[in-house]
Protein backbone atom coordinates (compact mmCIF):
# COMPACT_ATOMS: atom_id res chain seq x y z
CA UNK A 1 0.00 0.00 0.00
CA UNK A 2 1.19 3.25 -1.13
CA UNK A 3 0.00 6.26 0.78
CA UNK A 4 -0.41 9.32 -1.86
CA UNK A 5 -0.71 12.55 -0.29
CA UNK A 6 -3.12 15.54 -1.32
CA UNK A 7 -0.90 17.75 -3.81
CA UNK A 8 0.08 19.44 -7.35
CA UNK A 9 0.40 16.31 -9.39
CA UNK A 10 2.75 18.51 -11.59
CA UNK A 11 4.84 19.15 -9.22
CA UNK A 12 5.56 15.71 -7.19
CA UNK A 13 5.27 12.16 -8.01
CA UNK A 14 3.08 10.56 -6.21
CA UNK A 15 0.30 12.83 -5.62
CA UNK A 16 -3.72 13.19 -5.73
CA UNK A 17 -5.84 16.32 -6.51
CA UNK A 18 -9.50 16.18 -6.36
CA UNK A 19 -11.33 16.25 -9.24
CA UNK A 20 -14.63 15.52 -10.54
CA UNK A 21 -14.66 12.47 -13.50
CA UNK A 22 -17.59 11.34 -15.51
CA UNK A 23 -20.16 13.73 -13.32
CA UNK A 24 -19.00 12.15 -9.53
CA UNK A 25 -16.11 12.84 -7.10
CA UNK A 26 -12.88 11.39 -8.18
CA UNK A 27 -8.95 12.06 -8.65
CA UNK A 28 -6.47 13.11 -10.96
CA UNK A 29 -2.76 11.32 -9.67
CA UNK A 30 0.65 11.56 -10.49
CA UNK A 31 1.95 7.84 -10.57
CA UNK A 32 4.49 6.89 -7.59
CA UNK A 33 7.56 6.11 -9.94
CA UNK A 34 7.41 7.87 -12.93
CA UNK A 35 5.34 10.82 -12.35
CA UNK A 36 3.34 10.22 -15.24
CA UNK A 37 -0.89 11.64 -14.48
CA UNK A 38 -4.10 9.31 -14.43
CA UNK A 39 -7.15 9.43 -13.89
CA UNK A 40 -9.05 7.20 -11.36
CA UNK A 41 -11.95 7.56 -13.18
CA UNK A 42 -12.19 3.28 -13.53
CA UNK A 43 -11.58 3.13 -9.93
CA UNK A 44 -13.08 3.29 -6.52
CA UNK A 45 -12.50 4.90 -3.91
CA UNK A 46 -13.37 4.28 -0.81
CA UNK A 47 -14.82 6.12 2.71
CA UNK A 48 -10.92 5.80 4.05
CA UNK A 49 -9.11 6.53 0.51
CA UNK A 50 -8.14 3.54 -0.58
CA UNK A 51 -8.25 2.82 -4.39
CA UNK A 52 -9.41 -0.08 -5.95
CA UNK A 53 -8.40 -2.44 -7.28
CA UNK A 54 -4.88 -1.80 -7.21
CA UNK A 55 -3.89 1.69 -9.07
CA UNK A 56 -2.04 1.05 -12.41
CA UNK A 57 0.23 3.33 -14.07
CA UNK A 58 -1.29 4.48 -17.38
CA UNK A 59 2.18 4.96 -19.30
CA UNK A 60 2.94 0.91 -18.50
CA UNK A 61 2.87 0.32 -22.45
CA UNK A 62 3.96 3.11 -23.51
CA UNK A 63 7.10 4.04 -20.80
CA UNK A 64 7.62 1.07 -19.50
CA UNK A 65 6.39 1.79 -16.23
CA UNK A 66 5.85 -1.37 -13.95
CA UNK A 67 3.84 0.57 -11.47
CA UNK A 68 1.20 -1.63 -10.00
CA UNK A 69 0.44 -1.22 -6.36
CA UNK A 70 -2.38 -0.71 -4.06
CA UNK A 71 -2.70 3.44 -3.17
CA UNK A 72 -4.75 5.23 -0.49
CA UNK A 73 -5.41 8.60 -1.07
CA UNK A 74 -4.51 10.76 2.07
CA UNK A 75 -6.88 13.37 3.27
CA UNK A 76 -9.49 11.80 1.27
CA UNK A 77 -13.24 11.95 3.05
CA UNK A 78 -15.50 10.44 1.55
CA UNK A 79 -15.24 12.78 -1.17
CA UNK A 80 -12.56 15.39 -2.42
CA UNK A 81 -12.28 18.35 -0.27
CA UNK A 82 -13.83 21.41 -2.04
CA UNK A 83 -15.84 19.79 -3.77
CA UNK A 84 -19.62 20.77 -3.37
CA UNK A 85 -22.45 17.79 -2.97
CA UNK A 86 -23.86 16.98 -6.48
ZN1 LIG B 1 4.29 5.21 -13.76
Amino acid sequence: MIDLAQGSIIASRGRWKPAVLDGRPSALVSCPRCGGFGSLVYYEIVADGTVRPSFVCPYAIKDGCSFNDEIRLVGWVDRPMGLAEP
